[in-house]
């Protein structure tokens, strides 16, 4: 058994303690110790880091039988009495997040009889799984009755009592253990089992602010951030939207309705692009007809598939005997192939040969086939697609 200074000093940071095993594992060394203040990963809260006689630790589990492994980057000997130290900040910040989780999870029991059924702490942010799903107003009022308890900075202590005297204490979810339970009280809004760190207060929270809330399993998955967290997301967030705000010269009320408009704006200038260039193919394609040959392969300057393709149907509506093979002038390049209602070649074969000579795929049938990613130089392309067609 390790002797876990953090279930009853949650803000002790510092202690000294005795090496029971130290065990080599790789190139890190597993550490026990009679005593520690280092938190395993446990209950939805991850590990501790910090030193532990001088060596970085970076990972804590905890055990079945009671102890605790601190996975130690560095040399400790068996019997030494040791200095441990946690990053405290990081400490500082699950105790928000667990906190926080703690009073979120009552309001939601307590407003709605919506249970908790677990608990995840991520780098960013942390979730709830509730067991039904929850409105937008449901979130909202108990987001309110969360951040209430937070500002009337109401006590958080911690109890040892046994399974049999929790049962009649009214804890928001029964617990399954037996033996000494640890309780975390809220006073007089929530009381749960738990192994967790929390804040002395509820006002050390600072802020509960919820984030998403999406479907998940039957119920809904509440994202959260207290303390610094929420005041990290709300710097960025504000940064996301000054930067936006330079762009679209509006308070960030109005910016969904500014680009909802700018959509709507480029979407009628790509209809009217659209129309320009179907004219100008066929101008294009009446160009190319006029120089007297039926098989036409070239790269066009400036083209996308959609234009060649336009360009190549409008060629072989005006003359049934035509062969087209257009590719953009780019690398790796993209082609369409079409031909006229009296030529028998064959445009999807046309494109399997190229693509198996130059890479890229595509499809089509007979009369028009369409393809990209040819590598190769454009006047390459071109003396090859000739050859295909005679
Ligand atoms: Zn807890």
């Amino acid at each position: 058994m390790t002797q876990r200074i953090y279930y009853t000093e949650p803000y002790r940071r510092a202690f000294d303690a005795k090496v029971l095993t130290a065990t080599a594992a790789g190139d890190r060394l597993h550490v026990t110790l009679d005593q520690t203040t280092f938190y395993p990963t446990s209950g939805g809260q991850p590990y501790d880091t910090g030193t532990l006689g001088g060596a970085a630790v970076v990972d804590v589990v905890d055990n079945d039988d009671g102890t605790i492994t601190h996975v130690v980057s560095g040399s400790l000997k068996l019997g030494d009495v040791v200095s441990g130290e946690i990053d405290w900040a990081r400490r500082f910040d699950h105790m928000q997040q667990h906190t926080g989780q703690h009073v979120l999870s009552a309001a939601f029991d307590r407003l709605f009889g919506v249970r908790t059924e677990s608990f995840h702490m991520g780098q960013l942010s942390s979730t709830i799984d509730l067991a039904r799903e929850v409105t937008a107003t449901e979130v909202a009022r108990a987001e309110d009755d969360a951040n209430r308890v937070v500002w009337e900075d109401r006590p958080v202590t911690i109890r040892f009592v046994t399974a049999e005297e929790a049962a009649s204490m009214g804890m928001r979810k029964e617990s399954g253990r037996t033996g000494t339970l640890r309780l975390i009280d809220v006073q007089e809004y929530d009381l749960s089992a738990c192994g967790g760190t929390h804040v002395d207060r509820t006002g050390a929270i600072g802020i509960i602010a919820i984030g998403s809330v999406e479907k998940f399993k039957g119920g809904s998955r509440v994202e959260f951030l207290c303390g610094g967290r929420a005041l990290e997301r709300f710097r960025l967030w504000k940064g996301a939207l000054s930067s936006m705000q330079k762009h679209l010269s509006v308070p960030p009320t109005d910016m969904a309705a500014s680009i909802e408009r700018m959509q709507v704006d480029a979407k009628a200038a790509q209809r009217n692009i659209r129309a320009f260039q179907e004219k100008l193919a066929g101008h294009e394609a009446m160009m190319l007809l006029s120089r007297g040959s039926s098989v036409i392969v070239q790269a066009l300057e400036g083209w996308d598939p959609q234009g060649l393709k336009a360009i190549a149907v409008a060629a072989t509506a005006a003359n049934p005997a035509a062969e087209v093979v257009l590719f953009t002038a780019t690398n790796p390049a993209q082609v369409v192939i079409a031909r006229g209602a009296s030529s028998t070649i064959d445009a999807s074969a046309v494109l399997k040969n190229l693509a198996a000579k130059f890479g890229g795929k595509g499809g089509g049938k007979p009369d028009l086939a369409q393809g990209g990613g040819l590598s190769a130089p454009i006047q390459e392309l071109v003396t090859y697609a000739k050859t295909l067609l005679s």
